[in-house]
């Protein structure tokens, strides 16, 4: 029996929403879903000025294509400015101002968090779409640590050869976390490893592979500790003007389908200025500058603070239950973990590729905080974007590179 010790990391009860000082807001741009019960209680809030809004403030699930359920019952119906209509001028939500925190909608009480209970062990993440979410995350330099030293004893039989892989969750993740944190290798490396260990579970799950869980984990940590796989992995070959590509097509797609903020148009008008982006340029010249930011910027930042890209993998680790994902447990949830895999890293592919340009624009002056508004305008616009992977995987399948081969060329620098 091993017993692992496992920290609830605490980062998200830590997140308290700024209010008025915020720089963006959670609600513009969006489709907010609201659940049904509090739709009832804004239908019957007693006549007045804020009854009436609500009234006309709502958009039936049902009325629309969407399918209503419990917790997708209606929509608050935007402004054409993408505002919310119960958004003050002094950007503040009238439905807590005058009624209070409990008359919230689920989707506006609980975001950034991303709340989940596996085990009876309260754990999630945060949405790094809310700014200061995405600062308490990313500029933490000991994200995992919690503050009041509470724990949980976690145990796993490794002579239980025959259970399904959802019972050894919690030796599963914790190899990922130690994976994403294991300074030995680049962060692309890491990745590379990470996906190879998601291939080899998936392949075992559909009875593939012949080894039981506690035996591929034990030769996963032993090819890690031992740098068993770094001869296969330098061998892909880093592909710059594929990333560009990808980062230019996704951008591309989504400036064209949607309603763009002005923090993105900055992002994006920094970016385009730091790779040398115009109708005239070349994917030669673009691909030289492309490189050169990532040298001369993005790398000497990033070596000073290695914790800020880990903990956006962390967090996305935690969020979406990798590698099972929402689905935790289920049947069809095992097959796909390499899907699951994929969910995390094509996003880091766009926001790495934003941040290496972002740094050419900025040069010497590329800091934490253009890192908080790249990342958290990226994730509001992409992640939130239900269509965003289908098209970035699409894009790899048209190349044939939705395989280790295409993620690592995407990855490494
Ligand atoms: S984006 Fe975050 S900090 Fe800003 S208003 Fe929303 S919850 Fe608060």
């Amino acid at each position: 029996m091993r017993h692992t010790k496992i920290f609830r990391p605490e980062y998200a009860d830590n997140f308290s929403c700024i209010g008025s000082a915020c720089e963006d807001t959670c609600c513009a741009g969006w489709t907010v879903p609201v659940d049904e019960a509090s739709y009832r209680k804004y239908s019957n809030l007693p006549d007045g000025p804020l009854r009436s809004l609500a009234n006309a403030s709502f958009l039936l699930a049902s009325d629309g294509t969407e399918k209503a359920n419990a917790t997708h019952f209606a929509t608050f119906r935007m402004l054409p400015s993408g505002f919310c209509p119960f958004f003050t001028e002094e950007r503040l939500c009238r439905i807590h101002m005058e009624l209070g925190e409990s008359y919230l909608c689920y989707t506006c009480a609980t975001y950034p968090r991303y709340v989940h209970t596996i085990d009876g062990v309260k754990g999630g993440g945060l949405w790094l779409s809310c700014p200061e979410a995405a600062r308490l995350v990313l500029l933490n330099r000991n994200l995992l640590v919690s503050a009041s030293g509470r724990g949980y004893q976690m145990n796993w039989d490794e002579t239980a050869t025959d259970q399904p892989l959802r019972f050894y969750f919690w030796p599963i993740r914790a190899l990922a976390l130690d994976l994403i944190q294991n300074r030995k290798y680049a962060l692309w490396q890491r990745l590379f490893l990470l996906g190879t260990f998601s291939r080899r579970l998936e392949a075992l799950a559909r009875g593939e592979l012949k080894r039981s869980v506690p035996g591929l984990l034990s030769d996963f940590e032993s090819a890690v500790s031992t740098q068993g796989l770094r001869t296969a992995m330098e061998k892909i070959p880093a592909n710059l003007p594929l990333q560009l590509e990808f980062v230019f097509r996704l951008t591309a797609q989504r400036v064209n389908n949607a309603h763009i903020s002005p923090r993105m148009h900055e992002v994006l008008d920094a970016f385009c200025e730091g790779v040398g982006h115009s109708r005239t340029a070349t994917i030669e010249s673009q691909v030289a500058r492309y490189a050169d930011a990532y040298t001369r910027f993005f790398s000497p930042f990033f070596s000073r603070h290695p914790y800020i890209l880990e903990n956006y993998l962390i967090n996305a680790v935690l969020r979406e239950v990798f590698p099972f994902g929402p689905d935790l447990g289920s049947a069809q949830g095992e097959q796909e973990l390499t899907k699951e895999f994929a969910k995390i890293v094509l996003p880091f592919a766009v926001i790495k590729g934003l941040l290496i340009g972002v740094a050419g624009a900025r040069g010497r002056k590329f800091c934490s905080a253009d890192v908080v508004e790249t990342v958290q305008t990226t994730f509001k616009h992409f992640e939130h974007y239900r269509h965003f992977l289908l098209e970035a995987h699409a894009m790899l399948v048209e190349r044939n590179l939705d395989n280790a081969y295409g993620l690592t060329m995407l990855l490494r620098n």
